[in-house]
């Protein structure tokens, strides 16, 4: 599991579907005999059984679902459990955006830069956050050194994509 490089999300739109002989829903593991089935993210599910993990709401008559680690979600509930805003411009980061993560921090790829030199930090490139600003190594330590900082470490983390 490497999610320290950008992580593409999956929206999935469902496709009706009348082959149905022979597929087992992937909700209750029954045949599926109904007129039609939904297919999300390769798997068949009974219209009834596509359901979000979180709410039970039944997405069956939604335009789409979220599907991450084999559980489905709705969007709204994809949203709070692992949608985010972007730290550095607040714009929601949608489902299909390649993102950078910093501890709890949510990045669009083009928007992790330093603060001061704007550069845009590559993987594998040490960077700071401090006060949940973004630097690159030497503007963090230009900052904390010119800076009258107490000694309580606060924000004071390097990181290594590796
Ligand atoms: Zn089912
Ligand atoms: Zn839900
Ligand atoms: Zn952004
Ligand atoms: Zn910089």
């Amino acid at each position: 599991m490497s999610s320290e490089e950008g992580e593409k999300q999956e929206e999935c739109f469902f496709v009706e579907d009348y082959r149905t002989e022979g597929c087992l829903c992937a909700g209750c593991c029954e045949p599926i005999t109904d007129k039609y089935l939904l297919e999300v993210s390769g798997r068949s599910w009974h219209a009834a059984c596509l359901r979000c993990c979180v709410c039970q709401l039944a997405l069956d008559r939604e335009p789409s679902c979220f599907v991450r680690d084999h559980a489905v979600y709705c969007k709204a509930d994809y949203a709070k459990s692992f949608g985010a805003k972007c730290s550095k411009c607040s714009r929601g980061i949608s489902a299909r955006d390649w993102v950078r993560k910093a501890r709890e921090h949510v990045y669009h790829l083009a928007c992790f830069a330093c603060e001061a030199c704007k550069r845009q930090l590559s993987t594998g490139e040490e960077f700071a956050l401090h006060e949940d600003r973004v630097l690159c190594k030497a503007h963090y330590m230009e900052t904390v050194d010119g800076a009258t900082t107490s000694s309580d470490g606060k924000c004071k983390f390097l990181f290594d994509f590796g």
